[in-house]
């Protein structure tokens, strides 16, 4: 039995050109980067919700992407047969003497041609599932059969070759990609594998200074991300009144840096909003007082309020606060109504634009994308934004 079942999307310029590729040399593993998103969800996205949205859009904002195979917990679906091209492994991360940087010389000069694409989709915290990971390894042993590679030497990080960070947690934990790559070696020599390794995403830092030990993160949900943006990749989501350490000195933009040690010990680093950490030595030392205060104890809300209600396109436009309100969360989400556009096309109106963001966020995550905002798009925006 195969490890995975085929679900073609139809042939469209964008996401399955439909064009046979020149044989398979090396498997590619990416991750989603969309939290929570299961693998039917991006088989409907990229056959579905992407074309549509291209459609609408000048060339210049076109996408092209897509990929083979896409694997979450229960599930593996491959959407574009595997002697055709996906759009997985051909962007241009960096210029190199004049060209594009390319890593795998075996994929030169496009890896799109020359190799099946398999992505895992990621957890609403941004980590593999031990079971999306033992699935991955299925998958790719398989197709290491089918195309007589080494998984060894022929299993490579999209980051090997174009510097994408992707998939992020096997780039900045190398390990955890070589763990998966002997697994899927034990299982094609039909060893039992049992287990595997989750891991965090990249974060590069080379600031230095003092940790304070006693700060308290003020907000529940969190992200602690690997830079200081929040379109940067999420390491992991610390609850409220989570105790992490914050190193003095390293908050530039709002952002700062912080490290996370958890129940098992293991060590995480990253950057936060500084505005949802707090810490007594900082207050001390600002000579504000502390725990006589005579304020009320307050509930750390959401920076994100939503309406309820619906909203659609309607003529004239729903306009006013609550429409900027479902703007802004969505592309919190990095659904944005205009990607680009002046404040990224937050302009408190309902028009075409944002119903297409709404319709692609509901797509990816199994409502139906019907453009409208009711109370099902709300409850999952809430829920993904907490
Ligand atoms: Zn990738």
């Amino acid at each position: 039995m195969s490890s995975f079942r085929n679900q073609y999307i139809d042939i469209n310029k964008w996401t399955r050109p439909g064009i046979k590729n020149n044989g398979v040399r090396k498997l590619t593993v990416h991750y989603t980067a969309n939290p929570g998103a299961t693998a039917a969800n991006h088989y409907t996205f990229f056959g579905r919700t992407l074309p549509e949205t291209n459609r609408t859009r000048p060339l210049s904002k076109q996408e092209f992407a897509s990929a083979h195979i896409f694997v979450d917990r229960t599930d593996a679906i491959c959407i574009i047969p595997l002697n055709e091209v996906a759009y997985h492994a051909n962007d241009v991360q960096q210029i190199v003497n004049g060209q594009p940087y390319r890593g795998v010389a075996a994929l030169k000069p496009n890896a799109n041609f020359l190799s099946v694409g398999v992505e895992l989709c990621i957890e609403k915290n941004g980590t593999f599932h031990p079971d999306t990971v033992a699935r991955a390894e299925q998958v790719c042993a398989e197709l290491c059969k089918m195309f007589k590679l080494d998984p060894i030497n022929d299993i490579v990080r999209h980051y090997d070759i174009t510097h994408k960070i992707c998939p992020a947690p096997w780039v900045s934990n190398p390990q955890g990609f070589t763990g998966f790559k002997s697994r899927v070696k034990k299982r094609m020599a039909g060893t039992v594998v049992t287990g595997s390794v989750v891991s965090n995403p990249a974060v590069t830092h080379t600031d230095t200074g003092r940790f304070i030990k006693n700060t308290v993160v003020a907000k529940d949900g969190l992200v602690l991300r690997t830079q200081r943006s929040a379109a940067s990749s999420m390491v992991l989501t610390l609850p409220n009144g989570t105790i992490v350490k914050y190193q003095l000195g390293s908050t530039v933009n709002g952002w700062g840096y912080v490290e996370y040690t958890n129940s098992k010990g293991q060590t995480f680093h990253g950057y936060v909003n500084v505005s949802y950490i707090k810490s007594d030595n900082e207050l001390k030392s600002s000579g504000q007082k502390k725990s006589s205060s005579s304020k009320p104890k307050t509930t750390e809300k959401s920076k994100f309020s939503l309406p309820n209600g619906v909203f659609k396109v309607t003529s004239p436009l729903t306009k006013g606060e609550a429409v900027k309100q479902i703007q802004t969360a969505l592309a919190a989400l990095y659904y944005y109504p205009d990607k680009g556009a002046p404040n990224n096309g937050i302009d408190g109106y309902y028009g075409p634009k944002t119903a297409n963001a709404v319709k692609r966020f509901q797509s990816m995550y199994g409502l139906t994308a019907d453009g409208i905002y009711g109370p099902k798009t709300k409850a999952k925006v809430e829920a993904l934004l907490k």
